[in-house]
């Protein structure tokens, strides 16, 4: 079969690869879009990041949209033809925290894309706990967007978004324009995006965002400030993983607000603590999710949540590279989600 391999930073290639025989508890999937995310972006501009050492080649992906091609020993609630969905982690079950259903949080954890071969492929294999069935309104390419929307609906409830709040969300990238509408959908009334991109920006406005406060038209806290009676935001989302972005998702919330952290740091964030103490703010991380992946699937199904406006593009497998990872690196403006047509 065809698939998308990682060997090493700037090194992916399309070529043929083995097809992986199912184990129990195991579905096959015959993918039909696959998405291209952020931490695939980074593990090709810069990699490897989240993917060990000696794994090359590895398959890259965990954004899907296909069909159940094999169902392994012990899975039930699945057929060969299901259109399915889903999201990108493995967990133990047995581990102190899973114990506790936090399943994101599993001390044995791996992810698909990462540690083992992922969907940018004619078929792959994904544990049945983390496949999700697809109703009928709900689209091949929303689908395919399951995964970075479950990212978001976890990172807002991480910041206690209640009906009436303000909401501040840093980054602009999927996981932050998901995180615009997760808000919006948590009753949020207002949500402020913190952007460095015009046309990303101009998107986020379309989406719901009650502004949007561009990072070089001064500090986004005093821009902030001016809308919000000079207070701030209940709660800031942190999508960006830089070294000063954690303090400014602090600074960003006001007296008693949560500052959720979702970036994915290559280096050490920096803070001053003196901004949490007499103001009584918390700052929270916020890692993939639990059973987010099945409401976001639900939320659509309901029509109240919609985030295919994301997708910038849609093209073949075979031009993964030049018309996916390098025009992600290159054109920021114009490309938010990329997905990949594998069949
Ligand atoms: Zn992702
Ligand atoms: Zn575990």
């Amino acid at each position: 079969m065809k698939a998308l391999r990682w060997y090493a930073s700037k090194d992916v290639r399309y070529e043929d690869a083995p097809e992986p025989s199912l184990c129990p508890g195991m579905l096959k999937i015959k993918v039909t879009l696959a998405g291209i995310c952020g931490t695939d972006l980074k593990e090709y501009t810069s990699g490897p990041i989240l993917i060990p050492l000696g794994k090359a080649p590895l398959t890259m992906g965990h954004e899907f949209a296909g069909t159940v091609a094999e169902v392994g020993k012990g899975v039930k609630g699945f057929k060969v033809g299901d259109r399915v969905s889903g999201v990108g982690y493995y967990y133990c079950g047995d581990c102190y925290v899973c114990k506790k259903g936090l399943y994101n949080l599993c001390v044995n954890q791996g992810f698909t894309g990462l540690l083992t071969d992922g969907c940018m492929a004619e078929y792959f294999l994904i544990p049945d706990y983390a496949c999700y069935k697809l109703p009928d309104n709900v689209s091949d390419e929303q689908g395919s967007l399951v995964e970075p929307l479950a990212v978001a609906l976890h990172a807002i409830g991480q910041a206690r978004v209640k009906p009436g709040d303000t909401v501040a969300v840093l980054g602009d990238g999927a996981i932050g324009l998901c995180s615009v509408l997760a808000a919006k959908v948590a009753g949020a009334s207002a949500v402020y995006l913190i952007a460095k991109h015009k046309g990303r920006g101009r998107l986020a406005a379309r989406m719901g965002a009650a502004a949007v406060i561009y990072t070089s038209e001064g500090d986004p806290v005093k821009q902030l400030q001016a809308m919000t009676d000079g207070i701030g935001t209940n709660a800031s989302i942190e999508c960006v993983g830089r070294p000063e972005t954690p303090q400014l998702a602090i600074e960003l919330t006001q007296r008693g607000g949560i500052a959720v952290i979702v970036g994915i740091f290559e280096k050490p964030g920096i803070i001053d603590f003196s901004t949490m103490t007499f103001t009584e703010r918390t700052i929270v991380g916020s890692s993939i999710y639990i059973h987010e992946g099945k409401s976001a699937i639900e939320l659509m199904a309901e029509k109240r949540i919609d985030p295919s406006p994301l997708i910038s593009s849609i093209v073949p497998l075979k031009d993964a590279v030049k018309k996916g990872f390098q025009a992600l690196t290159d054109n920021k403006d114009d490309n938010v989600k990329v997905l990949l047509r594998v069949s």
